[in-house]
């Protein structure tokens, strides 16, 4: 970070604090050379996630719509309105941590299957058969087998992220 005052790149970070409710963390810094304070604020970058649908259309990504479609599938089932809420917020997690912003409808769907595999098994295979395009059956198997074994524990990269976040405080 440059200092305004003479354009040094070396500062120190006299405090950190948390600023606009836990939105962005306020620093104020110190210029090595001038010994100019300055402020910066640290955000999280929220630029919108397009999906990429099968046809090549870009549309953004919409919370509400992938709400509406895992109320419908979970129908009938233990899952709940929270359990929902639930997995959305951490696909959304998930999307956001990405550098890239844009997702194709598959990858999406893999995502949604991942949550919904160990929660219930019926849900999964009606969110497949509604939402993804498989080709033929073999195709779907696999895809249910690589969302079981994929290590990548959901909950653990955004129970990373908040104390990652944490420490920056
Ligand atoms: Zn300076």
């Amino acid at each position: 970070m440059r200092c305004p005052a003479c354009h040094n790149m070396e500062n120190r970070v006299l405090e950190s604090r948390a600023a606009e409710s836990g939105q962005s963390v306020r620093r104020r810094r110190e210029c090595l050379k001038c010994n100019h304070r300055f402020t910066t604020y640290e955000r999280v970058e929220f630029a919108p996630l397009m999906v990429v649908k099968e046809n090549g259309n870009r549309e953004s990504f919409d919370r509400e719509k992938l709400v509406r479609s895992l109320t419908r599938i979970c129908e009938r089932t233990a899952i709940g309105t929270a359990q929902i809420e639930t997995m959305v917020s951490s696909i959304e997690a998930t999307l956001q941590q990405r550098t890239n912003r844009e997702i194709s409808d598959s990858e999406l769907s893999e995502l949604v299957l991942r949550e919904l595999q160990p929660l219930s098994e019926a849900a999964c295979i009606r969110y497949a058969s509604t939402y993804c395009q498989f080709e033929n059956i073999t195709e779907f198997l696999e895809t249910l087998a690589r969302v079981n074994s994929d290590p990548t524990n959901l909950t653990n990269s955004i129970e990373f992220a908040v104390a990652k976040s944490r420490s920056l405080n």
